[in-house]
């Protein structure tokens, strides 16, 4: 198995763009010491800088701030798998179950349109950030994923998906696709692209100080009191202060048990040769996951390397988010395993790479859009792993709502959604770790006897 050992600890993004587009020309200042805005927005991740996008389109003389606490891009977004896919964490037979069925297929056309939209805004604007539509493919790995999967599918199609949005195909033509040790079929949907995120992190950063919005870096905000920023340099005051701070919000207290921390971690291999990337057969670069219960996700970059990420790592203690739990040698070495177990050809390709960063998670794997009009404040977020093209989507959505109009977008299930609270510690710490690590038997179980554990899957499923 190839080693961790020599991997630079960054996101490939910074270093596979062979244009400029991840280089930052331009110099962002700290936060001003006291100043007016008509909307500042806290948090420089792609939620906040596609809030800042649209409002300033909508309303071009606005006076608009983004203030991050480290550098735009430097939490989830610059830092993800890059699938910009059209699924929420839920898929829409679970979304029927708690908002009904109209609800949850409202919210999955929006969900796959939005791909679309940030199309239109990568060509018109011209941010070169790799940006292609090849689809998804989900494989299942063993037979038993194969029966899940089938039957989550024909879930989706009972609800209202169509054949077009997501369908089987048979083991024999996965390799049409691409090549898998092994498969026993797969859910092939169209609703994925591929994305350099930090490139697009940088573009949208470099078009929002054209447009004359002001970011702020290094800048760390304290509080939000009632449309109030108050930060480690001084206070901005605005007409409205949407906050999108995600996976990092521990640190304001209403939402300590709103929002979990959970570490995702990524490596990235060398570009492949020739002979291993025709072996594996990667044609339309679709992103690729299986049908595990502990999630794996990966896509072939634009220059031939394998991006491959997993979950899996600790949980820390009263949700803390520190640098070091980026790194995590156990869980890295898990994941470059699974590049061999998938991808044989490439098992000794170099790990130039590996990082990793933590997701939002609300209790009901639910994200949502919250507007406070009286204390003018609003809260997006809460996508869990797959906020690159939602983080769109709720930038459009918060400000329909705050603005109050009667828009497709303002009606959709996670306007005012409020997720329940997670447990308090030290209840949330065991529970969170020991699903973890039963996610992880139980995988390992169905890997070795091709069947599912009983009393283990029964414990999982009793605490999700
Ligand atoms: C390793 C990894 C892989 C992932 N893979 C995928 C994927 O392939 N597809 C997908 O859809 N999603 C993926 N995700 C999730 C996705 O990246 C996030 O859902 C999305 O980027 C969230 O964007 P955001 O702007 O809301 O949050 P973030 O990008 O996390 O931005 C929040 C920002 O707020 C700043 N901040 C926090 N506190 C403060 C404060 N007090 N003051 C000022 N600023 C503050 C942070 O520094 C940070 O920059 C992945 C996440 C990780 C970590």
């Amino acid at each position: 198995m190839a080693s961790i050992d020599t991997a630079v600890q960054r996101p490939v993004w910074h270093d596979t763009a062979t244009h400029e587009s991840v280089r930052r020309d331009f110099q962002v200042q700290t936060a001003p010491r006291d100043e007016r805005f008509d909307m500042v927005v806290v948090g420089g991740g792609l939620s906040g800088l596609w809030t800042a996008y649209y409002a300033s389109r909508q309303n071009p003389s606005a006076r608009i701030a983004v203030v991050e606490s480290r550098t735009v891009g430097f939490g989830a977004s610059g830092r993800n798998g890059g699938w910009c896919s059209g699924f929420f964490p839920l898929m829409p037979s679970e979304m029927a179950d708690m908002f009904g069925r109209e609800s949850a297929l409202h919210a999955y056309r929006e969900s796959f349109a939005t791909l679309d939209e940030i199309e239109r805004v990568v060509r018109t604007e011209g941010i070169a950030c790799d940006w292609h539509r090849g689809g998804t493919i989900q494989s299942a790995s063993t037979k038993l994923q194969a029966h899940r999967l089938q039957s989550m599918l024909a879930k989706q199609h009972d609800i209202g998906l169509t054949t077009a949005d997501m369908h089987w195909v048979e083991a024999e033509r996965v390799g049409d696709h691409l090549r898998l040790a092994e498969t026993y079929g797969a859910i092939r949907s169209p609703h994925c692209a591929t994305v350099n995120p930090y490139a697009l992190v940088v573009g949208l950063a470099r078009i929002l100080r054209a447009r004359g919005v002001q970011l702020f870096e290094n800048s760390k905000v304290v509080s939000i009191e009632d449309s109030c920023v108050v930060h480690e340099h001084g206070v901005m005051r605005a007409e409205f202060v949407v906050q999108a701070t995600e996976g990092y919000s521990n640190s304001f207290r209403p939402l300590r048990r709103r929002l979990v921390p959970l570490y995702s971690l990524m490596v990235a291999t060398e570009p492949l040769d020739a002979s291993t990337l025709s072996a594996i057969g990667w044609r339309d670069r679709a992103t690729f996951n299986d049908g595990s219960e502990m999630i794996i996700y990966a896509q072939l970059t634009r220059d031939g390397r394998i991006a491959f990420g997993g979950r899996g790592a600790p949980y820390h203690f009263a949700s803390r988010v520190r640098d070091r739990f980026d790194i995590d040698d156990a869980t890295h070495r898990l994941i470059v395993a699974g590049i061999a177990r998938h991808f044989p050809a490439a098992a000794d390709a170099r790990i130039t790479h590996r990082w990793g960063g933590p997701l939002g998670v609300p209790r009901d794997w639910t994200p949502s859009v919250t507007v406070q009009r009286a204390r003018r404040h609003a809260r997006i977020g809460g996508y869990v792993g797959d906020g690159v093209a939602a983080t769109n989507l709720f930038a459009r959505t918060v400000l329909d709502v705050w603005h109050q109009r009667d828009t497709p977008l303002a009606a959709l299930p996670f306007v005012g959604h409020e997720s329940p609270r997670w447990e308090p510690e030290p209840v949330r710490f065991v529970a969170i770790n020991s699903l973890l690590r039963l996610s992880d038997r139980i995988d390992r179980h169905e890997q070795r006897h091709g069947k599912r554990p009983r009393v283990l899957a029964k414990i999982f499923e009793s605490l999700i």
